[in-house]
Parts: structure tokens; sequence; C-alpha cells
């Protein structure tokens, strides 16, 4: 008896626990189905994992739908020219762009099916290409809080100018966005104008960051080419055929369009007139990607101007890979995170474990560079650097000395800072790759190594005084005048200076000249200059008791009478003290007294 009243306890409970679950699954059923009852169009089975069009007013999203397509201006930016908003507009306009980096207001007027110039070297439009023979394409395109109407054109530039019998589909993955524009509306206009079995979208749950993105979608792709893609680009005709004919051609090539640069504040296309004209990348010790013309072999060795060129490096957001040898190669460095130095670590991966990374010169991709990021990283993390130790650790050999000089909070307890990379090392030793010094001599033979193939280098203080040539902390991007500083107690980049065996007074990329302008006065000061720039003007002397005497004008260096924080000069040599200046190391042929 008293176990037959808890049985009916029990089964009492159960009914009502049913009863209360029913009743809440038919709510929720009732509000979907509310939401949904528009225009007869029942959910993409894709989006049914998101959650973000379920509890909201899709007529919301048909009248935006329509006011946004009612704004775009006909005709505007078109063929890639540059456009403008005038009056009030121009000037909201211009403070959106001062905070998203980005002309937001500008893309949103603009067709995203605007026609852009054909760039191409008249050469590329005589290669006939039967599309079906080629392999097929998954384009992934990542994106954290990027502005709606821009990720739009770059989907619909790549629907617009890709063959579709090689056009496997396009996978968006949303790193987690906040922006409300990248919710509900961007679905909305997902499956109303574009056709959703083509144009996939994931969303991550948090943010992972771009490498962790892209491999997301990478696992998700089913073409046999990945194509990665950022999600302010627009490509034009015909640049998908040379990056997968390529690949067909030589698995292992991991193959990058030209990329062209598209104005973040007009929107124009820009194009050089000579459609021959591009760089490759190269990169610094520091860490950074920087772009460099081409390679003196590959010029020489070239069949013809549409010929791809080989790269040391790659500037990472836009490039095509073999879909089984993006994964036996590597793919990315998972423990990455956030943003940065994923693009030296694939370079240096590829070209050391026998791939090759090129340009095709007839694939053009126009790319938004902006001014800053407009996005943060969470905990105000520099990933940039983090990441970029990871892959210095794993893939730089001795020659991490040259980055670690630059960073020299990388130098210990690295585990507690970049994290574990045993599985790194453990890939690089599978695959059997080749070490750096291999590829600085064989791929970028051109690469200058501050402590290699030089008379001097380090420190250059001036005699019997604490006062060291210094860049002062001055942009070395352009050029500048050279200081001077109180010797620093260890070698800080700052004052890292080499004395080339071709006679250059240099850092990685600049080189030291005598400014012409001011040299008819006694004291004319020393620009730092793009090493590439200029002829012999760059070439100094130094004699064995310590003057470095400027080849072409034969006036000495000269810190005579200097304080700390002032830029140094050149006078006509004389046997002051101020012209005397020691190097921290010497290769042994030369020590001077
Ligand atoms: N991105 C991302 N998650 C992040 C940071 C960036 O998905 O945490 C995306 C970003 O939206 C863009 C791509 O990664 O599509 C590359 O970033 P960005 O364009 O800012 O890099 P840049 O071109 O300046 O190197
Ligand atoms: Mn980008």
């Amino acid at each position: 008896m008293i176990i037959g009243r808890r049985k009916f306890i029990v089964k009492a409970t159960i009914c009502g626990i049913y009863v209360i679950a029913l009743l809440l699954i038919a709510k929720r059923v009732m509000r979907i189905s509310d939401n949904f009852s528009w225009n007869n169009q029942s959910l993409p089975s894709q989006y049914s994992k998101t959650n973000t069009l379920r509890y909201t007013n899709l007529e919301r999203y048909s009248s935006w739908l329509e006011e946004y397509e009612a704004q775009i201006i006909p005709g505007l930016g078109e063929n890639g020219r540059p456009a403008n908003l005038y009056g009030k507009e121009k000037l909201e306009a211009q403070k959106v762009l001062e905070e998203k980096a980005l002309n937001i207001l500008l893309s949103d007027r603009i067709s995203l099916s605007r026609s852009l110039p054909d760039v191409r070297d008249p050469l590329c439009r005589n290669i006939t290409v039967g599309v079906t023979s080629l392999p097929t394409a998954s384009v992934i395109i990542i994106f954290y809080n990027e502005p709606l109407s821009v990720v739009l054109r770059t989907i619909t530039s790549v629907l617009n100018n890709s063959p579709k019998e090689i056009l496997q589909e396009v996978i968006l993955v949303d790193d987690a966005s906040d922006e409300d524009d990248l919710q509900g509306k961007l679905e909305f206009y997902l499956m109303k104008r574009f056709d959703t079995e083509r144009v996939k979208l994931i969303r991550l749950p948090e943010r992972r960051g771009l490498i962790r993105a892209r491999l997301k979608g990478a696992k998700a792709a089913s073409g046999e080419v990945l194509v990665f893609l950022d999600a302010h680009c627009e490509v034009i005709v015909q640049w998908l055929e040379p990056l997968l004919m390529r690949i067909q051609k030589k698995t292992d090539a991991v193959v990058m369009p030209i990329i062209d640069n598209i104005s973040e504040e007009t929107l124009e296309y820009y194009h050089d007139n000579r459609p021959e004209f591009f760089q490759v990348g190269g990169f610094t010790w520091s860490g950074d990607f920087t772009w460099i013309d081409i390679q003196e072999k590959e010029i020489v060795g070239r069949k013809s101007k549409i010929a791809p060129v080989r790269s040391p490096t790659m500037a990472g957001g836009l490039f095509a890979i073999n879909r089984s040898y993006f994964w036996k190669i590597g793919s990315y460095d998972e423990k990455m995170d956030g943003w940065g130095g994923e693009n030296l670590e694939m370079s240096f991966r590829i070209w050391q474990c026998g791939g090759s990374l090129e340009v095709t010169p007839c694939s053009r991709v126009g790319h938004i560079f902006r001014n800053f990021h407009p996005y943060k990283f969470p905990n105000d993390k520099d990933t940039h650097g983090i990441n970029t130790a990871r892959l210095v650790y794993v893939w730089m050999d001795e020659y991490k000395r040259l980055f670690l000089l630059h960073r020299d909070e990388f130098k210990d307890d690295i585990e507690e800072k970049i994290g574990d990379i045993t599985d790194r090392v453990e890939l690089r030793k599978k695959l059997g790759c080749k070490g750096f010094r291999w590829y600085l001599e064989n791929i970028y033979p051109e690469k200058f190594v501050p402590d290699e193939n030089v008379i001097a280098y380090g420190k250059v203080k001036m005699k019997e005084r604490n006062i060291c040539l210094d860049n002062l902390q001055r942009d070395e991007d352009k050029p500048y005048d050279l200081g001077v500083y109180g010797c620093h107690s260890r070698l800080y980049p700052s004052q890292l200076f080499s004395l080339s065996n071709a006679g250059e007074l240099r850092r990685d990329e600049i080189c030291a000249v005598v400014n012409l302008e001011d040299v008819m006065s006694r004291r004319a000061k020393v620009k730092m200059i793009d090493c590439r720039e200029r002829g012999d003007e760059k070439e100094w002397i130094l004699t064995d008791s310590g003057n470095l005497v400027h080849a072409s004008t034969g006036l000495c260096l000269d810190g005579t009478g200097l304080t700390p924080k002032t830029d140094v000069y050149v006078a006509p040599c004389s046997n002051v003290l101020g012209q005397f200046w020691q190097f921290e190391f010497y290769s042994d042929s030369v020590t001077p007294r």
C-alpha cells in the first residue's frame, strides 16, 4: 500500500513534468512559427543551428532590406572609381571613418555588384581555360565585426566573378561578432539574396581569433582547393582560374593573387598603370611582414610577364591552397590566438617543408587596407607578438637571436608566455623540414642578416664618451635623421647598426646616407633611407683608427659636442675625438685600435 501510494506520487510527478515540458515546447514552437510565417519561406537547415533570427520579427528585416537597397546610388563607385558623399553625410561618414578605419556610410551607398576595372596584364586575357577541367574551390571568408555592406560586397563579388562549375561554396565564418548588423540582418540577407546551398554561414560560439576561425572554415570545406579571403575584398574578372590552374599543376604551391588596394575612404580600386608591377613578401627581424620588390633571381629566370613569381613570405589574408596539402603540411598552429604571425609561420613552414609560395599575376583581388584595427583583442593581449614568438621558436633555429633582440621579453619563461609548442616542433620533425639557414640562403638570399657577412655590428659608441648611434625611436617606414643617445648597457634594437661588407651603415632595411642638400655647410645631417634607394652614396669606410668616412663626400661621421637625443652629422675629417667610433663587435679581419 505504501509502495502503491509512492508509485502514484512518482507517476503523478512525472506526468506533471511532462505536461509542463509540453507546454513550454508548444509555447516555443508557436513563437518560432510566428516569426517564420513571412513569405512561406522556411529556415534553411544550416541556419537552424543558429538562433539569431528565431526570436525577432522578420518583418523588421524585410523593411530593413528594402531601405538598405533603396539607399544605394546607381553608378556610384562604378568601375572602381573613387566615390564621395556630400554635405552633412560627408561629415557623418568622416566620423565613422575615423572610428572604424573604413568609410562604412559610403560603402552602404555603393552597389554590391559594382563593376571593377580589368587591371590585369593584357596578356592574361589571351589565356583560355576549360573551367570544367579545373579543381573546385571553397572560398572561406572569416570576419569579426566587419561592416555588413562590406562583407556582402565581398561575397557578391566572389559569386559574380567565379564560374559556377568551380565555385563549390562560399563559407562564412563569424568569429562571434557582436555588432548588431551581423546578426539577423546578415542571415536575412543571405536567405533572401543568395543561394544558401552555396553560401554557408558558421557562427563560432565565442571569439576564437582569425587563425582558429580559418581552421573552422577549412574543416567545413569540401572543395579541392581552399581559398581564403578577408571580409573586405573585391575580386575581379577571372580571379579564381589562375590560382586553380597553378595548384592543379603543382599541388604543393600555395598561390596568391596580386593584392590591389581599395581605398578605405573613397573605395577606389587603385591600380598601377603598369599592370606588370607588383611586389612580393618579405619580413623584418622584429617579426613583421613587409612588401619587397620581386627578387632578382625571379626576374632572370622568368618565362613571361605573367608567369608565377615566387615570394619569400605571404601577407596572410588572401591565398589558395590545395585542401589535402593544407592538412598534410600542418594547416595552422591552432594555439595561435587573435591576429598576426600566422602568415610568417605558414610562409616559413611551406618553404622549409618543400612547398612553394607564389604570386600568379593574372589573378587580382582588391583588399581594403585599414589604417588601424577597428577591433580590440580580449584582455588587450599582444597576440601578434606571442604568435610570432611561437613561430620563431619552431622555425627560425639560431636566427631567433635576432628576433629576441627586438623582443627580449620572449627570452625566458617561454612556455608560460607563449604556451606549449611541442606539437609544432613534432610536426617539423615529422615532415623532415629544412632549417632556417637553408631558407635564407635559398629562398631569401637578399635578406640582410645584421650580424652575418658584415665588417662590424652592434652598438656604435663614440670614443671616450657614453654616446651611441640611435634611431631615437623614429618611424623606420620613412626617411629620418640619424641621432645619438646614451649607450644602453645591453644591446637594444634602437642602437643596433651594422657595417655591411658592401660598406652600408645600416639597420634591417634602412641605410645611412649624407643629406646632400646641406653638404655645402660644414655639418650635414645623416639621413636613414630605404637601402634600395640611390647608389653608391650609401658607402662608408671604417678606417683602422675608427673613423667612419662617407665614401662619396669624403666627410667623417662626427659627434663632437652632441648631447643625447640630438642628430648626428658629418664634417670634414679631422683628429677630434668625436670622429672616432667603436662598434660593439667586429668580424675577425678588422679591429680598430
Ligand atoms: N578577424 C577575425 N577574428 C579576429 C580578428 C580578425 O575573424 O579576432 C578577421 C577580420 O575580420 C578579417 C581577417 O580576420 O576578415 C583579417 O583581419 P584584418 O583584415 O583586420 O587583418 P589585416 O588585413 O589588417 O592584416
Ligand atoms: Mn584585411
